[in-house]
């Protein structure tokens, strides 16, 4: 038999988050799931590693058939990298994230400790993906809708339906699957969803407080904030090559210039 689809399936919400099981449990139809998640909650960790102490590891219980899973002291890019290097038990061939409890998008996706596991993936030229769900806090958590679009497109990228060693940030709009108006493939917009709030009516900042909602100054057409505001899925191709190659050729040339005025003090 052939060799399965081995899942790293990590998160950013922790490893006792239903969403993570959700994830497992979803991603073991499509391949052998390994779960590698944070001990505590990492929301907002972003794209951090821990280098600084040691990182603890621990076995946990899985609740999903012939998988293992872990409990890492430290950060979702931490478990990715652990698991890749540590805990494997065959060549991962998809990382996947999530599902996180909220949703991902815009620029504060690099905030994010969902996004930041996947580009693990997306620096290894891995496929990844970034799968959120776009609830309210006080409104129904569809996480069956959100199981079925990682299933589609974790079988979509093992089958070669789509690329292979794409690296995808989904974010899911909390309905009914036959409520969904449809999937976009989209850009990540300019705007976010965490806003900071001074607290006090006093002279001089003292205390902020985080607020969490959407900024629809920059949710133009063709944006992730537009498509989930519409009830559509929104999947963003991202990028783990951080070099600006239209800046790279244009300034290539001026380096022996600067380095001349360099050296001349100029
Ligand atoms: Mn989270």
């Amino acid at each position: 038999m052939a060799d399965p689809l081995h899942i790293l399936v990590t998160n950013d919400d922790g490893i006792e988050a239903p969403g993570l099981w959700c994830h497992a449990e979803a991603m073991a139809d499509v391949g052998r799931v390994l779960i590698v998640a944070p001990a505590d909650n990492q929301s907002g960790a972003g794209t951090a590693a821990t280098y600084r102490r040691d990182i603890g590891v621990r076995s946990v219980e899985s609740t999903v058939p012939d998988s293992k899973a872990y409990a890492v002291d430290g950060t979702p890019a931490d478990c990715v990298i652990v698991g890749l290097r540590h805990l494997k038990e065959g060549r991962i061939g998809l990382i996947a994230a999530g599902i996180n409890l909220g949703p991902n998008l815009g620029n504060e996706i690099l905030l994010s400790g969902t996004v930041g596991a996947a580009l693990q993936g997306g620096f290894r030229r891995l496929s990844s993906l970034a799968i959120s769900l776009h609830a309210s806090p006080d409104g129904d958590l569809e996480w069956p809708t959100a199981q079925a679009v990682a299933r589609l497109l974790a079988r979509s990228l093992a089958d070669g339906s789509l690329d292979d060693g794409l690296f995808l940030n989904v974010n899911v709009p909390s309905l009914p699957l036959a409520e969904l108006k449809g999937l976009a493939v989209t850009r990540v917009a300019r705007g976010g969803y965490l806003r900071l709030v001074e607290q006090g009516g006093g002279p001089g900042v003292e205390r902020l407080s985080r607020r969490i909602e959407p900024d629809l100054r920059y949710a133009e057409e063709g944006t992730d904030i537009w498509a989930v505001h519409r009830g559509l899925v929104s999947v963003s191709p991202l990028r783990a090559t951080l070099t600006d190659l239209p800046s790279l050729e244009r300034l290539q040339p001026l380096g022996s210039d600067l380095f001349s005025r360099l050296r001349s003090g100029l």
